[in-house]
Order: C-alpha cells, then structure tokens, then sequence
C-alpha cells in the first residue's frame, strides 16, 4: 500500500517534514496534527513515515533505521501501535470511531506511544466528528493522533483547533515535482556538473574549457532583455552559431541550460533552497517570477525537443537558433 518508509523519501513538503522531524527527535510533539492539503500530494505515507520514525527503536537523523524490530512490524502492516482508520465506503462512521475510543482507554502495547492515523477526516459525518472532539479534548496519555484532510473540504473548526496543522504543498510545487520526475532521459550527473560548472567557470571541468559557461550566460541575459521588451532576434541568431560550434559538446550546453531552468523551476514555486537554485541571481529570480513554473516547464520541453532533433541529426545551427527563439518566445 504504501512504498515510502522513511521521512527522507518524501519530496516537496519541507514546510511539514521539518516541523515533524523537528518535534519526533526531541520528543515534543502536538497530541494531534492534522495535515492538509491536496489530493495525492503525500500526506498520507508522511503520517505513516512519521508513525514509523516515532515508533522506531533505533531512530537516528530524524528518521526510523528500517531494520529494528518495530520498523520490521511497521513495515509489514502488522504493528500493533499503529492504528489507521480510512472511511468504510464515503465515510468514516461513528463505530470507527468508538472502536478508536475502545482501544485508547488501554495503554500502548509495544512501547510508550500509540499512533492512530484518520485517513480523509474530511469525511466524517458530523455524529463521528462530535466523537472524535471528544477524544482530542482529552486524548489519553500515550496516544498521537493524526489526520488527514483535503484543503478544500470543510472541518469542523472545534476539530481544527485542536490538531496542530501542518499545510502540504500546492499545486505548483506538485508540478515541479512531475516536471523533474520527467527528466529521466538526461543524465542527472551531467546536468548536475554542468549546473556547477556554470555557477563557478573556474572549477576545472570539461563544460569551462570551451566557454560553455558563457554561453549559458547570453542565454540568461537574452531572455532578461526579452522580458525587458528589447530586440533580441541579432543576439539569438549570433549566439545560435556560437553554441552551433560546439559540435560533439552541445548536448553539455543543452543540459546546462536544462539544469537551469530546474532551477527557476524551484524558485519560482517557492523551493529555492533546492538544487543550485539558492546560487540565481537577483535578476534570474526576477526572470523565474516573471514567466511562473508554467512558461519555465514549456522553455524545458523546448530543451527536450533540441536535443531530440539533434540526436536526429538535423542541421545543428538550425536547432540552436529555433531553441533560442523558443526560449525567448515559447508562445510564438
Ligand atoms: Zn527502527
């Protein structure tokens, strides 16, 4: 049911993970937390990672170890201090929720906290809510509840003021996590080495020596000057012949450019300190502002389709100059 064991292997949901992480490794966690936020975005395998870390015997780093006996039970669905409660049907019913109140009136089992996770709390018919009020009001020593609930499903507020509320992410970040796990036809390696090489043209790697770095530079400062209303059509034609020259290196050029706009990307939904986007400059962070994770996403696919129609051999100067004009103008 759930792939993701560990806290580590949930993306995009800093903003939560730290608060949680944060509370599990000094022990000072909410009686209750309810995590909200959009379908599918993970906030059900962070509760579950969460119970599992909690849980774990030999917890290090903020995250269960995966080997102990509790990690083992956890992993297996067979922990007995880990509760999940999803809706039978549409809902979650009131009996649910006395069987919950049933089991909390006895001590842990294994060790000294128990977990009950309530999958799409937003379902609970308003019989069950009162219910489970009840028991957040008083929640029995020993007990961590957690729920889960899309943002845009009314909650009951008595309920929401109880839980410790921990937002997910939103759309955009969503999207920069499918624009990255769409990456794979390039080599991350590369593009990471190029990234680094383009933010520090002394470093001695193969892209510095032929002035890939540079060229990188005119495509940042091209599409500033694009934004900025200014003529462009020279600028684009002139660095087309130049990157056209790189011969057997263009593709390095292509995944430099590639690997910064990943970048804007994770600035412009608001991670920017992922990647090497914390190292943009105050005019890119302008630039990723300006054209949002939409036109960064088409400038990306644009990349893609370069390096597809040079892998099929067409006129390598012909690519160059319809990609910088797509990078400029990707509407056009
Ligand atoms: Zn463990």
């Amino acid at each position: 049911m759930n792939d993701i064991l560990f806290l580590r292997d949930i993306r995009g949901q800093d903003h939560a993970l730290g608060m949680i992480r944060r509370a599990g490794a000094s022990k000072r966690m909410a009686h209750a937390y309810l995590f909200r936020g959009p379908r599918g975005v993970g906030k059900r395998s962070t509760a579950m990672a969460f119970a599992r870390f909690l849980l774990c015997r030999e917890a290090a780093d903020a995250d269960a170890c995966g080997q102990c006996v509790s990690c083992r039970k956890a992993a297996s669905g067979n922990h007995p201090d880990i509760q999940t409660i999803v809706p039978e049907g549409a809902a979650i019913k009131i009996e649910q929720i006395r069987a919950m109140q049933r089991y909390l009136a006895f001590p842990p089992l294994e060790g000294e906290l128990r977990v009950t996770i309530i999958i799409r709390a937003q379902s609970m018919a308003a019989v069950a809510a009162n219910s489970l009020l009840k028991i957040l009001e008083e929640p029995p020593p020993g007990n961590l509840i957690i729920l889960t609930a899309e943002d845009n499903a009314p909650i009951l507020p008595t309920i929401i003021s109880r839980c410790q509320v921990l937002g997910f992410n939103n759309l955009s970040q969503t999207e920069v996590s499918q624009i990255l796990a769409g990456e794979e036809e390039f080599d991350t390696t590369a593009i990471a080495l190029a990234r680094l090489s383009a933010g520090s043209p002394g470093l001695a790697l193969k892209s510095a020596d032929n002035g890939i770095p540079q060229l990188q530079e005119r495509v940042t400062v091209m599409l500033i000057h694009a934004r900025q209303k200014e003529p462009i059509i020279n600028e684009a034609l002139a660095l087309a012949e130049d990157c056209a020259a790189l011969k057997d290196d263009l593709p390095i050029f292509l995944q430099g450019v590639y690997a910064w706009l990943v970048d804007l990307a994770w600035h412009a939904s608001g991670e920017g300190q992922r990647g090497f986007a914390a190292d943009l400059s105050a005019e890119e962070m302008e630039l990723s502002r300006a054209i949002k994770v939409r036109g960064i996403h088409q400038r990306m696919e644009q990349v893609k389709q370069a390096r597809t129609r040079l892998r099929r051999k067409c006129n390598p100067r012909a690519v160059c100059e319809l990609l910088l004009l797509r990078l400029t103008y990707p509407d056009a």
